[in-house]
């Protein structure tokens, strides 16, 4: 831990309403800081919502990956494929496809895994925290969580993943299963699966209710959460922060957290963060399920992702490396219901619900932004990829320390939003 002179904030505004923005503003009260959260839509607009839930530590991997690579080389333009590029790239995402392409070595992933394990490691307890501290909502123990296929040979990609994860110093119990003990445990899954992975220990939750449940808590306890309100510019003015809104209203504040996800280029690119962050788009929706299964269930063959969300089933999958404004892609939703369909005994697929698209914040190096820009007072919390729900707490957590303390935890060190790429 290395510390910096540095005086705490009083005052500090937190911009953008998602997990990682509000965990960060809930754990800044912990450290007595007065918060104020503005947001451009409402608590949870952004990717925050309709994703899978997951809180899986165990299989919380870096995305560039030598088999991410040639599976998307193969797949990308087609759009019914899982991973989906544009026939027509512009200059922002080819640098984001030309570094995520140099980042997908085994190398790279060694390290890129070697720093997220750390972070892995303290996100269930970073949970556990917010529950004790009263935040109204739970997170749920996966006890049966699957990792279905239709053969032994598709089931080996994520077996040997396992070996390198835990060569990373990752833990992850979990038992390799035939297609009918598979099925024994979630009957849901058709005949059509013939081998499995039961992973031990991960989580999940409702990622739209536990965010609003957050946001609960970060106004009970005192802060001030305003929608409606888009951030246009900020300025460190020597002293203090100054926030400028797109409705010309202008504020001070001891420090400021950019907390924009899928946008957060836009208000960090001045304080020197040239990292790019590329929406990864992906799409969810619900279908009705006779019984709604214990824990999630995951085709890694499809990319697809099934989590027990009430009483429906949300079904997410997709890829799709693209502006994150762009309209939602019927030709999307319809894949993955045809890819899920013939896994899956007793859903409707046809009679879908809550259809969604929301915008991973992807960085090239599969990595997040966490830490001070090149202005004391502007700090950057994001570009956690695929995974900003289970790593949103402790990254709130490390961050709020960070800020308050001036000590930098060795943890986030290696997640340094000016790091260059
Ligand atoms: C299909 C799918 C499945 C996923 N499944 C999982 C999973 O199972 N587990 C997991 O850990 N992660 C998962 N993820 C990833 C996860 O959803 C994201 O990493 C996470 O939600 C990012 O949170 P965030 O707070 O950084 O961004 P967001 O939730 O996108 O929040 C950013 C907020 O900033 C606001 N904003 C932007 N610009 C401005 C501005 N100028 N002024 C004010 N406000 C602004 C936006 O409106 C938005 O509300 C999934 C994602 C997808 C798409």
């Amino acid at each position: 831990m290395t510390t910096v002179t540095h005086p705490a904030p009083d005052r500090v505004v937190v911009i953008g309403a998602g997990m990682v923005g509000l965990s960060t503003a809930w754990f800044l009260q912990e450290h007595g800081v007065q918060v104020t959260v503005l947001e451009r839509t409402g608590v949870a607009a952004g990717s925050s919502w309709g994703n899978a839930g997951w809180l899986t530590p165990g299989v919380a991997t870096p995305l560039p990956e030598p088999a991410v690579l040639r599976y998307g080389l193969r797949a990308a333009l087609s759009p019914s494929s899982p991973v989906y590029v544009p026939p027509s790239v512009k200059p922002a995402l080819l640098r984001f496809l030309t570094g995520f392409v140099r980042h997908s070595t085994s190398k790279a992933w060694r390290t890129a895994m070697g720093h997220l394990v750390p972070l892995n490691d303290l996100s269930l307890e970073s949970f556990d925290r917010l529950a004790r501290g009263g935040v109204p909502a739970d997170t749920r123990d996966a006890g049966s969580f699957l990792a279905a296929y239709r053969t032994e040979a598709e089931r080996k990609t994520l077996l040997e993943e396992i070996q390198h994860i835990h060569a990373a110093g990752q833990t992850v119990e979990f038992e390799a299963l035939t297609g009918d003990q598979a099925r024994t445990i979630e009957p849901h899954l058709s005949h059509e699966i013939g081998a499995a992975i039961l992973l031990k220990g991960q989580r999940f939750l409702d990622p739209g209710r536990y965010v609003h449940a957050l946001a609960e808590s970060v106004s009970d306890r005192g802060g001030t959460i305003m929608d409606d309100v888009t951030v246009s510019r900020l300025r460190d003015v020597g002293s203090a922060v100054v926030v400028s809104t797109a409705d010309g209203s202008v504020e001070q504040f001891d420090g400021a957290v950019i907390a924009t996800g899928a946008w957060l280029g836009e208000l960090a690119r001045p304080f020197g963060v040239r990292n790019v962050v590329q929406a990864g788009r992906g799409y969810s929706f619900s279908v009705a399920i006779d019984q709604v299964p214990e824990s999630p269930l995951y085709f890694p063959a499809q990319r697809v992702a099934c989590t027990p969300i009430g009483d429906r089933l949300r079904i997410a999958g997709m890829m799709e490396f693209r502006e994150p404004e762009a309209a939602l892609d019927r030709r999307r939703v319809e894949a993955i219901a045809d890819a899920a369909r013939p896994l899956l005994h007793g859903i409707d697929v046809a009679d879908r619900q809550d259809e969604w698209v929301g915008s991973r914040p992807c960085t090239v190096d599969g990595l997040p932004l966490i830490g001070a820009t090149k202005s004391p007072r502007v700090y950057v919390a994001g570009g956690h990829g695929m995974w900003g729900i289970t790593h949103g707490p402790v990254t709130g957590r490390l961050l709020a320390q960070m800020m308050v303390t001036g000590k930098h935890p060795e943890h986030i060190r290696p997640f340094d939003p000016l790091r260059r790429n």
